[in-house]
């Protein structure tokens, strides 16, 4: 790839395949003081084709060049709505890397692992907690994977109580992974319309004995509560269904209500989102899910139980789903998120949702005036826009196009999909009242930008190391990986 910035930079846009030199190695190994022992000829390949060859600083170079090029949560401002990212505390980082939970093998003894096992208790004790329900398991790996032990339970215990049922109802404001969860359990997905919230009246409208479930996220993706969440939970019961809420908003909630007490059978938690764990880069997720008492048969095995002779893991559950991950799920996740609750305190968790819905409702009133909101009704912890209020042709698109020029990551953009052009912000207790302040003067200015100089807008993002990409293109004929000439 060429570039015209100069000639460090042509070197530094190569992959590490075009930056090979033959006979380059990277590597020293001392010479035997033992027999040589060889395989078998035919296990030896003689070469591999396009083998990059390097020397360390070479390789050591390309990646930290290539990590500088990143955009995260510890570089800068990242409103992704949905996603709830916010700061992740160093010290969670220290306390996974204690030898003692960094270095433990997963098939040591429950006699030599008792310190691992009881943070596995005492957090699945303080999410139950947190979530008012009085069981937990640890092992989904992500939210999305918690949907589908949640669906799962919901199927047992249906098929445990002789009934087959077939349709699963979920509001149109919902996350992808809520209907393809139901859809992977063998349910027919219906989709009920919100008028922002979901109403008794079109709930009441699908409900029928051949419902196993509603799907709800609450606060839901717009950011709205769902106020008849009780009425509503009532009503699915009637009819023998049970009720499931996507957790993935609790920063809206936490410290505040309980999904357990108003009428919620099963739940899962993104422990990546609300409780501060990394998130993205490929890096492990994890998705405990929570459930009412009459779920708890169906947990998935094993889960921690504290014994008289200490921690052990409860395999004894032969009506369980079976296991969704092998070993405890991701433990280093889990010491991270025990560590970030402990940090904080009952009081801070509470602080952190109530400061989250501060600064998200503070970004609503700066921009209300010149970024459509559809929905009127009070913000929780994020706040989606419309892009009706745009100027000339100017499309949400170009706006998030255009805040990558301002050094920003782009809030989330096209969801919920039952908002026209959907601009879905959310700031995240974690930032302070001047990030969001220059963020709002940078929306403003590109509210601005689209009235006087259109272009502007529509040229973005060009400060960026990579430009406005053929987003057909790029998904039609993905290209991904490099291929030998
Ligand atoms: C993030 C998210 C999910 C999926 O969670 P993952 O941990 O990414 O699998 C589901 N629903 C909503 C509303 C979300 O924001």
């Amino acid at each position: 790839m060429m570039s015209t910035e100069g000639r460090g930079l042509v070197l530094e846009e190569n992959l590490l395949f075009e930056q090979s030199q033959p006979g380059r190695i990277g590597y020293s190994i001392t010479s035997l003081d033992v027999p040589a022992a060889c395989p078998d000829s035919s296990l030896i390949r003689e070469e591999i084709a396009g083998f990059p060859e390097l020397s360390e600083v070479d390789v050591v170079r390309h990646y930290t060049r290539l990590s500088t090029w990143n955009y995260g949560v510890d570089s800068g401002f990242y409103p992704l709505g949905s996603c709830t990212m916010k700061y992740n505390p160093k010290v969670n980082e220290a306390v996974a890397r204690f030898p003692g939970f960094a270095d433990i093998h997963p098939q040591t003894p429950e006699a030599l692992n008792q310190g691992a096992l009881e943070l596995m208790y005492n957090l699945q004790r303080d999410l139950c907690e947190i979530s008012g329900f009085p069981a937990m398991t640890l092992q989904p790996a992500a939210g999305a994977q918690g949907e589908f032990a949640g669906m799962l339970m919901i199927r047992a215990w249906h098929e445990a109580n002789g009934q087959k049922r077939h349709k699963v109802i979920i509001p149109d404001t919902a996350h992808g992974t809520n209907p393809a969860s139901a859809a992977l359990c063998g349910y027919d997905v219906v989709t009920v319309a919100s008028d922002g919230i979901l109403s008794k009246e079109a709930i009441a409208a699908v409900m029928d004995d051949d419902v196993a479930a509603l799907m709800v996220t609450n606060p839901n993706t717009l950011g709205l509560f769902e106020a008849d969440i009780r009425e509503i939970c009532d009503l699915v019961h009637e009819r023998g269904g049970l009720v499931y809420s996507d957790g993935a908003n609790l920063n809206a909630m936490m410290g505040i209500s309980r999904p357990g007490d108003l009428g919620i059978d099963a739940m899962h938690f993104n422990l990546h989102k609300t409780f501060s764990t990394p998130h993205g880069g490929g890096g492990p997720g994890s998705g405990p899910v929570g459930v009412a008492d009459k779920l708890k048969p169906f947990l998935p095995a094993p889960y921690v139980v504290k014994g008289a002779d200490g921690y052990k893991q409860e395999y004894n559950c032969p009506q369980s789903i079976g296991r969704l991950k092998s070993f405890y799920g991701h433990f280093g996740i889990l010491v991270r998120a025990y560590s970030y609750i402990l940090s904080m305190g009952g009081e801070g968790l509470k602080r952190a949702t109530e400061l989250a819905v501060l600064n998200a409702n503070y970004i609503r009133a700066r921009l209300e005036g010149e970024y459509d909101l559809p929905n009127k009704q009070r913000s929780l912890h994020e706040v989606v826009f419309s892009e009706d209020a745009l100027q000339n042709e100017c499309h949400t698109l170009d706006v998030a196009k255009r805040l990558i020029d301002y050094g920003y990551h782009p809030p989330t953009i096209y969801f919920p999909l039952v908002v026209h052009g959907a601009l879905m912000i959310e700031p995240t207790e974690t930032e302070s009242k001047q990030t969001l302040d220059e963020f709002c003067d940078a929306l403003l200015a590109i509210a601005e930008e689209a009235k006087t100089s259109p272009a502007l807008l529509k040229q973005a993002p060009v400060r960026a190391k990579v430009k406005r990409l053929d987003e057909a293109t790029a998904a039609r004929k993905p290209k991904l990986r490099w291929e030998l000439e």
